[in-house]
């Protein structure tokens, strides 16, 4: 019956030098209380279902105490925001309270995040309201389901104290899951502090303990950078192909694992708009959705600079320069699979015009890739359903007549094609809406069921759920005023 007791500690990141953290402790909040788990979280860490409802752990996660082998800290971390150096970032609210060793041997950092300012707060409260909370543990579960790199979230834990942002809210904090929150700023701030040292500890780390298959060569660190800007291309393929926006691509918001890391202002698209900005305080679109492969390109060469001390101009750039190439064929890949097409090819004109159809008539992403799993090949068929979604009827049928050709000539059974697109076309995604209601209903009723609800169906968005059809729908009118922004 493993509970929070049998839970045993290595705390790596702990181990590191003083320069990298500070220690610190939680600020205890009033009567905590669960609102949320994830049973899959929980099983990294080798917990039984009941042990999350177990008081010392609530009042743990709640950051009350600690459990014994737990050694918090906050990480320091710098980072360019919006385009701009900011020197001092860190964990302002993220407490890391250790690692644990699960029974496969897998480290997994359990890191609160609202759990109380820090020796980085800056001007901020340390804390995080139960909405943000919301949407940061459903995202991330969600994305794993999806298939999507991502730190994890195990619960979150509410209390009723009062917390101010443009209203009062109420303190929540989600208990978040990761090999590792090392970031690109984690190199960046030692790097303008013209500190050498720190940088080569961090990344000789970073290197043995998350990437052990180039801890054996001569000279790891190229190596490093080239894995790093490959994992960041697969995860932009990723982004970009299930429809999905950040919100704030700044250097300290990137995963040295490639992960997507800290869900804020983020969004999947409704209606297929390549500028989408989810971030309502992002006024210049910089973080548009199509510019996410871009700027996690720069991104990189940011990166790239921080480690110049460990290796020539020439040898960093080179070890990016295949991001590009990368992000592209990973990303064409993962098109040609949601099309049923194989890749490479001239099939990435087919996905191309369709995209180009999408954002013209405004058609659902979703939607549309979702029914394209039913479409009929045959010649003369309609494929009404999917044709519904278009204002543009006669491009549609011009363009559907182009895909059931190269379908019928790839020799392709509509049936099992169909099968294998339901494994990569989601059915269900967080629409904002979605995360909207939860959330009203969570803060307004104290009502958590739909909370997990929706994280039960995202658990599983390639399945066909028949009882919760609705939730694969378009979104409401009301939607379109939902605005989220950093502050959270
Ligand atoms: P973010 O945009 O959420 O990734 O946060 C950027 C920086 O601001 C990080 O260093 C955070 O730790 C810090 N931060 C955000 N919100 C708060 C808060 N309420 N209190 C203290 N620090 C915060
Ligand atoms: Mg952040």
């Amino acid at each position: 019956m493993p509970s929070h007791r049998d839970l045993t500690f290595d705390n790596g990141f702990a181990t590191l030098p003083d320069a990298f953290y500070s220690r610190v402790q939680a600020t205890p909040v009033p009567d905590p209380y669960l609102v949320c788990h994830s049973p899959d979280a929980l099983d990294l860490l080798g917990l039984d279902a009941d042990a999350i409802r177990h008081p010392e752990l609530i009042e743990t996660l709640a950051g009350n105490r600690v459990l014994p082998g737990m050694e918090p800290v906050a990480a320091l971390y710098a980072g360019h925001q919006f385009g701009h150096y900011v020197p001092q970032l860190g964990d302002g609210r993220a407490i890391l309270l250790g690692e644990v060793r699960n029974a496969a041997g897998e480290g997994w950092e359990v890191q609160l995040k609202g759990a109380g300012r820090t020796p980085y707060s800056r001007g901020g409260d340390g804390r995080a309201v139960l909405r943000s909370s919301i949407r940061e543990f459903l995202c991330s579960e969600a994305m794993h389901a999806l298939g999507i790199p991502t730190t994890r979230a195990l619960c979150i834990v509410g209390s009723d104290r009062p917390v101010y942002r443009e209203d009062e809210e109420t303190a929540a904090l989600v208990t978040r899951l990761a090999p590792s929150f090392v970031r690109f700023g984690s190199f960046e701030v030692f790097y303008y502090r013209n500190q050498v040292e720190p940088i080569k500890h961090l990344a000789d780390y970073v290197i043995v303990r998350y990437y052990p298959e180039l801890a054996g060569l001569s000279d790891p660190y190229p190596e490093f950078l080239h894995h790093v800007a490959l994992r960041t291309a697969n995860l932009m393929a990723h982004w970009q192909a299930v429809g999905f926006s950040h919100g704030v691509m700044n250097t300290d918001n990137m995963s040295i694992l490639g992960l997507t890391l800290d869900y804020g202002p983020f969004g999947f698209l409704d209606a297929f708009d390549p500028g989408y900005v989810c971030n309502h305080s992002d006024t210049g679109g910089r973080y548009a959705f199509d510019q996410q492969p871009d700027v996690a390109a720069w991104n990189i060469t940011k990166l790239a600079q921080a480690l110049v001390p460990l290796m020539s101009v020439e040898t960093a750039s080179q070890a990016i320069n295949e991001y590009p190439q990368a992000f592209g064929k990973a990303y064409l890949e993962r098109m040609a699979a949601k099309f049923g097409l194989p890749p490479g090819g001239d099939t990435s004109g087919l996905v191309m015009d369709a995209l180009q159809l999408l954002a013209q008539n405004r058609v659902d992403y979703t939607i549309f890739l979702r029914r394209l799993c039913d479409f009929d090949s045959t010649i003369d068929a309609s494929n009404t359903p999917l044709r519904d979604l278009f204002l543009d009827r006669a491009a549609f049928d011009a363009w559907a007549a182009r895909y059931a050709a190269a379908l019928r000539q790839l020799g392709f059974n509509d049936t099992t094609r169909g099968q294998a697109m339901r494994a990569v076309n989601p059915k269900y995604i967080l629409r904002n809406h979605l995360a909207e209601i939860a959330i009203r209903r969570a803060a307004d009723e104290r009502d958590y069921g739909e909370v997990n609800r929706l994280h039960t169906l995202l658990t599983r968005p390639f399945d066909t759920q028949p009882e919760y059809e609705a939730y694969a729908a378009e979104p409401p009118d009301w939607a379109r005023k939902i605005e989220v922004s950093c502050s959270s």
